[in-house]
């Protein structure tokens, strides 16, 4: 098959999270399947065209944002040496210091230009690089307006008479939003397409709904959070979802074990394995002194890496500060984001600097750092689509402790002491008092070496690999793919 993916990040070249990981890693498992699998992301500033190689295409496209003529170019470079990934370059959109906002997780005003304007220059993109796909991936609300296109404006287009479209819900928080009176006519749609089946979504132009409404499969990235977004978790969407519920897959992500590998990260001072990681004690080690703790290997070592933002459960993680203080444990968290939650964490800091190191930046090797120097790992979202770190720590055994939601759900067990199975710490009640119990539980274990390498052992065996996920990911296509036939042969 001819498969396209479409998103804003990828790995890696540009990443903020979880989106980016998978639209790296999924293609190089399709590819090792026999498809021919490429990329199109934008070209941000922070894309270093050296490095990487990018080698710009022969010609100049425009589409119209609005009124705006917009030009573009593509450049491109090769992905594991057998995967093309296109960048679509504008000056205007993407040449800036953020991804999709400043610092302080404050998103750009012109945020819907952007990605309307990178939506209609992808579709001109795959005709000039003449890929005609049986499948175009689309990821997350940015790339939402792509199925929609497909089946209203470019309904005609014959280069997309065999294409089918997926969308896949990375996160259904981040829906892309806007007034509809001014949108409409900016994205270019007819005010015909503006209904309650369509575009329309409560009296707003919403490019997820968008999405939803013209693909031919919806996806999302855990059996769970498939099931939640179509309750009370569907942040509205519920109404759009389940109608189609028989189009809706849950496929969880992996991660790429030949990148998270322990045995092999030359991001971290020491390298081990599951048969033998006496080395990650000189991680815990390096770890400590970098954060100006107690370097003491029976001190209890929780790490987070996570972005700033309130999904993630900072108000837990901040709440159980003092408990983790007072029992002598110390926390070591990295991310960046959202103000309030950096300014609350870097008080904590100063209130009790030996305890807690707050890293706020993005920082790859930092995160490598924290995963294999830690002993567990905390990620009390309120909500979590799939969650990579999770299963990040897994790999590094490092033990999770967890809100039991989405994908969290799908990937930790609760350790027991007396059958020796499970990988983790759940609690399944959003509450301070749930989470701290959890974390204090997990200090029990710890105490006991029989049982807490019972449990790092149990962490190695987690395997979350994309084997399986990509076979369920080529059962949708297929199906998605048949859909289209059955379309354009009996128009049904
Ligand atoms: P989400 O996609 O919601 O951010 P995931 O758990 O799916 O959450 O993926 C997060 C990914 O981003 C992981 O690979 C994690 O290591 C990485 N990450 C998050 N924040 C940072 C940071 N500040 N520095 C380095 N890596 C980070």
């Amino acid at each position: 098959m001819n498969i396209l993916m479409v998103a804003a990040e990828c790995v890696p070249f540009i990443k903020t999270g979880g989106l980016a990981d998978v639209v790296g890693t999924l293609p190089k498992y399709l590819k090792q399947q026999g498809h021919d699998v490429r990329i199109i992301i934008p070209k941000y500033r922070q894309i270093d065209g050296i490095k990487y190689n990018l080698k710009t295409l022969p010609f100049r496209l425009s589409v119209m944002v609005g009124k705006e003529q917009e030009s573009f170019r593509i450049k491109t470079c090769m992905l594991n040496d057998n995967i093309p990934v296109y960048f679509i370059e504008n000056m205007r959109y993407f040449n800036r210091l953020g991804v999709y906002g400043d610092d302080n997780g404050i998103g750009y005003g012109d945020n819907r230009e952007r990605f309307i304007f990178f939506s209609k220059a992808a579709i001109e993109a795959i005709k000039a690089i003449m890929f005609r796909p049986d499948i175009i991936h689309c990821h997350d609300w940015h790339t939402g307006l792509i199925p929609a296109y497909l089946k209203t404006t470019n309904a005609h287009d014959g280069f997309f008479w065999n294409t089918s479209t997926i969308y896949t819900i990375h996160n259904i928080a981040f829906q892309g939003s806007f007034d509809a009176a001014s949108t409409v006519p900016l994205a270019g749609f007819s005010w015909e397409d503006y209904k309650s089946d369509k575009l329309e979504f409560y009296n707003t132009f919403n490019f997820m709904k968008a999405g939803l409404a013209y693909c031919d499969i919806i996806s999302t990235v855990s059996p769970t959070y498939a099931k939640e977004i179509q309750g009370d978790a569907g942040k509205g969407m519920q109404v759009v979802l389940q109608p189609r519920k028989n189009d809706v897959y849950g496929i969880l992500n992996g991660i790429d074990y030949s990148y998270w590998n322990p045995k092999t990260d030359t991001n971290i001072v020491a390298n081990y394995c599951a048969e033998n990681f006496e080395n990650k004690s000189l991680c815990k080690k390096y770890l400590q002194e970098k954060c100006n703790f107690k370097i003491d290997e029976n001190k209890f070592l929780l790490g987070c890496v996570s972005r700033f933002d309130n999904q993630k459960g900072f108000d837990l993680i901040m709440d159980s500060v003092g408990t983790i203080q007072q029992v002598g444990m110390q926390l070591v968290v990295l991310g960046s984001g959202s103000r309030e939650i950096k300014d609350g964490l870097l008080y904590l800091q100063h209130l009790y600097p030996d305890t807690l190191r707050i890293f706020t930046d993005y920082n790859e090797p930092l995160s490598h750092q924290i995963y294999a120097g830690t002993d567990a790992f905390l990620m009390p979202s309120r909500f979590e689509p799939c969650g990579l770190s999770q299963i990040i720590a897994l790999a590094y055994g490092t033990i999770p402790i967890v809100n039991k939601t989405g994908g969290l759900a799908d990937t930790i067990e609760n350790f027991s002491q007396s059958l020796f199975t499970g990988n983790g710490f759940v609690f399944d009640l959003y509450a301070g008092e749930k989470f701290t119990d959890k974390i204090a539980n997990a200090y029990d274990i710890f105490r006991n070496k029989f049982l807490w390498n019972k449990l790092i052992q149990n962490a190695f065996n987690s395997n979350y690999s994309w084997d399986s996920s990509v076979k369920e990911y080529e059962k949708m296509y297929n199906i998605a793919a048949q859909r289209r036939l059955n379309y354009t042969i009996y128009g049904i």
